[in-house]
């Protein structure tokens, strides 16, 4: 899931002008999880904006799997208002927002009401956690499924390092050190062998940017 924030009102004030037509559309998948863009924050949002004197020519909320790929079946259910509006308003990811300008076809101007923060997972308590950096050569199988990339604030690959005290990190020592999550969890796995291989440094080629994949390459298992 891709987690984002809501940017303050007083921020998108600063990118809308007074008596701009504003087309909002939010994001029936991420987006809703997260608060940011459901159905609820829409409409939320739409009145604050007429609050402040900003005109809303309608709204869409595109639902699974993602705003991108749903962008286009809403622009068509949706043309009317969105050639009326001077703009467009999107409460989801860089993504969802990035694909809106993409498809459409009138060039509004995109506006983004959110922040997007990472790639991540809600727990029971409703915190959304860091869980993957999209690295593109993912070492989960070596780690008991805990990744040292993103969970380690060094991103070892070989870890811990002369800092962990106690099981914590240094760099914050409110926070388990992922080298020994990592170590624990391969003890309770019965797969301990898996700490002791070094791993080679990483390919950091495979996170040049912007990076792209072709569906059949996607699908294709290499040899
Ligand atoms: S190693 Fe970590 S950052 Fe890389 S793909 Fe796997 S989970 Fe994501
Ligand atoms: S203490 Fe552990 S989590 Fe923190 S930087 Fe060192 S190896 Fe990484």
């Amino acid at each position: 899931m891709i987690i984002t924030k809501k940017k303050p009102l007083k921020e998108l004030l600063t990118y809308i002008k007074k008596g701009e037509k504003v087309f909002l559309i939010g994001c029936g998948e991420c987006s809703t999880t997260c608060k940011t863009g459901g159905e609820e924050e829409v409409l939320a949002l739409k009145k604050e904006l007429e609050k402040e004197g900003i005109k809303i020519a309608g709204w869409a909320l595109p639902k699974a799997p993602c705003i991108a790929a749903q962008i286009k079946t809403e622009f068509a259910r949706h043309l009317k208002e969105i050639k009326e509006a001077d703009s467009m308003l999107v409460l989801a990811c860089g993504l969802g927002a990035q694909s809106v300008r993409e498809n459409d076809r009138f060039a509004k101007v995109v506006h983004i009401a959110c922040d997007t923060m990472f790639i991540g997972e809600v727990d029971k308590e409703g915190i959304f956690k860091e869980r993957c950096s999209a690295c593109g050569e993912c070492v989960l199988e070596l780690t008991g499924g805990i990744c040292p990339i993103t969970l380690c604030a060094k991103g070892l690959l070989n870890g811990p390092c002369g800092g962990v005290s106690k099981g914590k990190c240094e760099a914050d020592r409110d926070r388990d050190c992922a080298w020994v999550l990592i170590y624990n969890e391969l003890k309770r796995q019965g797969r301990l062998d898996d700490f002791k291989k070094i791993q080679p440094p990483m390919d950091h080629s495979k996170m040049n940017k912007p990076r792209q994949l072709k569906l059949s390459a996607a699908n294709t298992i290499p040899s």
